[in-house]
């Protein structure tokens, strides 16, 4: 058994707990939280720390497959660029590839993160993905804009998807790459297949200003680089309405949804958007948004109509570290206004609501096992992160 104090415990689930006591039996469960104004008295063998303890952090949108790209790709491109860079650099070694992912994993677990939504085109990194500390959902990624291939490139993501069920072990769901890059038959086959096996579904939404202008104008420079690799796209019409509608649109309708990004989603669309039901989770990438389009998604407007925020770090592509606390440590420089609690709770349990893991992870509350995260060096006096501040997992 274990007794863990800090200067605060933020079980999440409930309010911050000034020099809270944590019990733990010897697998890590919660057996009791403390508040020690209501049951002062000294405890034997206590643990005293400097800092926050929060439950085990939750990256809900990652590519551990493109770690071997980390600093490959300058910053400031835009996403149109940033597409064309990748196309071009993504054949690599599958040994290369594999090394760096395995890296990627052990970076995630240093920076005290338990589980991940990890985005998967290949099989690569499936092997690394059971029996180590962080828990894997794994979203098989599936796009293509030719109509007629809709169904072998869905029979393609099956096979996947059947292959981690058979020798991986982890849970797995089908997901459709982005709004410019797969066609409505593609996300009718996608939906048919979620309509009997439901599980959450993930896409990239509203990354650049060019995706809506090609949804809502059919132009743009997103629609000309597309053009450049796939001559089908020529033929593309625009919806005329927004990408995200559109997408939502075309799913269905009682799935789980995070919708990864969202750095140019409008007012109006996040407005329609949180009357979902079940809800949307907005998964913020701010690490990745900075570095291609140095530009950080409109969370004032987010947090008019919604809390269902998660947060990812997307892939060492597109971002410096892969942390979960990185990320609120950037949204926190650029919104001190928003409470670490509320931070806390973005990057912890309302990402294991979105993976539907939240009955074991997420919190600290009796009989969950969600791992224990140091968080230290921050401003304890206004409660706030710092670029100072660190993680440091102690369970
Ligand atoms: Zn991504």
């Amino acid at each position: 058994m274990r007794k863990i104090s800090a200067n605060y415990i933020f079980p999440v689930s409930s309010s911050p707990i000034k020099n809270g006591i944590l019990i733990l039996d010897n697998d890590g469960k919660v057996k009791d939280l403390i508040d020690p104004g209501k049951d002062a008295g000294e405890l034997e063998n206590l643990e005293v720390y400097n800092g926050i303890l929060v439950p085990g952090f939750v990256n809900t949108h990652t590519h551990l497959e493109l770690s071997h790209l980390k600093g490959k790709i300058p910053t400031g491109t835009g996403l149109p660029r940033f597409i064309h860079e990748i196309s071009r650099l993504r054949e690599n070694e599958k040994i290369t590839i594999r090394d760096a992912a395995a890296q990627g994993v052990k970076e995630m677990e240093r920076n005290g993160i338990v589980a991940a939504g990890d985005i998967s085109n290949t099989d690569i990194s499936f092997p690394l993905k059971v029996n180590g500390k962080i828990r894997f959902h794994t979203f098989v990624e599936v796009f293509g804009l030719k109509p007629k291939e809709a169904k072998e490139k869905v029979r393609e993501g099956i096979t996947f998807l059947n292959l981690i069920k058979e020798k991986f072990y982890h849970p797995a769901s089908l997901s459709p790459h982005a709004p410019y890059s797969v066609s409505r038959e593609l996300l009718a086959e996608i939906s048919k297949y979620i309509n009997t096996n439901p599980a959450p579904v993930t896409f990239h939404n509203q990354e650049c200003m060019e995706e809506l202008e090609m949804f809502s104008y059919n132009k743009g420079k997103l629609k000309s680089t597309l053009e450049k690799t796939d001559p089908d796209m020529t033929k593309w019409e625009s919806p005329g309405i927004s990408s995200l509608f559109w997408m939502l649109g075309n799913l269905p309708e009682k799935i789980k949804i995070l919708s990864v990004h969202n750095t140019y989603t409008p007012a109006k669309d996040i407005e329609t958007v949180c009357k979902r039901e079940p809800p949307v989770y907005w998964t913020l990438c701010p690490g990745a948004n900075l570095y291609i389009e140095k530009r950080i998604p409109d969370i004032n407007t987010l947090l008019l109509y919604t809390n269902n925020i998660t947060i990812g770090t997307d892939s060492l592509a597109s971002n410096h570290t892969l942390s979960v606390l990185d990320e609120l440590i950037t949204l926190q420089k650029h919104f001190p206004e928003i409470p670490v609690e509320k931070l806390i709770n973005w990057g912890t349990l309302n990402g294991a609501k979105a993976l539907n893991i939240d009955k074991e992870i997420g919190s600290f509350e009796t009989g969950k096992k969600p791992g224990i995260n140091l968080v230290y060096g921050l401003d304890l006096q206004n409660m706030k992160l710092t670029k100072e501040t660190k993680v440091k997992p102690i369970m």
